[in-house]
């Protein structure tokens, strides 16, 4: 039977059969994969530790006529921060779920893996923070919609056109990312921008606008002046549009580093699920469970 190496994390797995389990996982390439995991229900699988799911591993796979299956697998980073936390695995199961929706069967999507891996190390370097939970998921959402080209447009409003900026700020005050994020960042393929073609660079000559509302409709941040003409938008005031540019670059140290109010933080997770939820024309499970989570932790908190 031919055998090949994987490396992958695990998004999902479900059961199969008696004593088996199939195994969803995307690899390097950001091809997702369905495999077979054969006896790994049983007491002492040599495959368990390694096919659990938001596990990092390497995965020396038998082909199969239908189906491919696992023969050994190699734990690469158990990311063990996750699993003591029910907040930080509801969060993974979010990203996992977003990793699925980006991904297709059998087929590459170049840049999804890192963004996944670096999302759920996110998440398990900081299980109890629900700041840095919340800004790793709005990274992952910003990065894998960018990869897709349908990214929101945040540095110009989508409406008249103009660069926006926060009030009191220049053009260039939302870079507020030091250096090397910044570089790392500008080296991203896809970038900030997701369909292009829009003319937004400070060259323009244009009056800097101040953010303050988001069309799905539009795919983006809309400025003061249009904001009235667009019944349809909600409130992106320039804090929460400010955090949704520093989501989009966030490192390690940004996470811990960053601390927007909540009020802030749910705004933002509200653009930004409108906007996959308008682009992708699906929804998905996982955020009304992290809300509710995020209800019974802080009850009457003022949203
Ligand atoms: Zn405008």
């Amino acid at each position: 039977m031919p055998l090949y190496t994987v490396e992958g994390i695990v998004l999902r797995t479900r059961e199969y059969g008696e004593r088996d389990r199939l195994v969803t996982l995307v690899d390097r390439e950001g091809t997702r994969r369905t495999v077979l995991a054969k006896g790994v229900r049983r007491p002492r699988s040599s495959l368990a530790a390694g096919v659990q799911p938001y596990t990092y591993s390497r995965f020396l796979l038998w082909k199969g006529r239908s189906l491919d299956g696992v023969s050994q697998v190699q734990v690469l980073d158990a990311l063990t921060g996750l699993r003591g936390s029910l907040e930080a695995l509801a969060a993974a199961a979010y990203v996992a779920e977003l990793a699925e929706a980006f991904t297709q069967e059998g087929a590459p999507s170049p840049g999804v893996f890192p963004v996944v891996l670096q999302g759920l190390r996110g998440l398990a370097a900081a299980p109890g923070d629900g700041v840095a939970h919340a800004l790793w998921l709005r990274h992952a959402e910003l990065r894998l919609l960018d990869l897709a080209g349908l990214g929101p447009q945040l540095d110009a409003c989508q409406d008249c056109g103009r660069p926006l900026a926060p009030p009191g700020g220049g053009p260039a005050a939302g870079r507020t990312v030091p250096g090397s994020a910044g570089a790392r960042s500008a080296t991203l393929p896809g970038g900030a921008s997701g369909t292009g073609a829009r003319r937004e660079e400070a060259g323009t000559g244009m009056e800097a606008g101040r953010p303050a509302g988001y069309s799905a409709e539009l795919g983006g941040a809309l400025c003061q002046g249009c904001l009235p003409g667009r019944p349809a938008a909600l409130p992106l005031d320039a804090a929460t549009w400010q955090v949704l540019r520093q989501a989009r670059r966030l490192t390690p140290e940004l996470a811990v580093r960053l601390r927007p109010g909540a009020a802030v933080l749910a705004r933002a997770a509200d653009v930004v699920q409108t906007h996959l939820v308008y682009h992708l024309g699906r929804s998905f499970r996982s955020p009304g469970f992290l809300a509710i989570l995020d209800e019974a932790r802080s009850p009457g908190a003022p949203g």
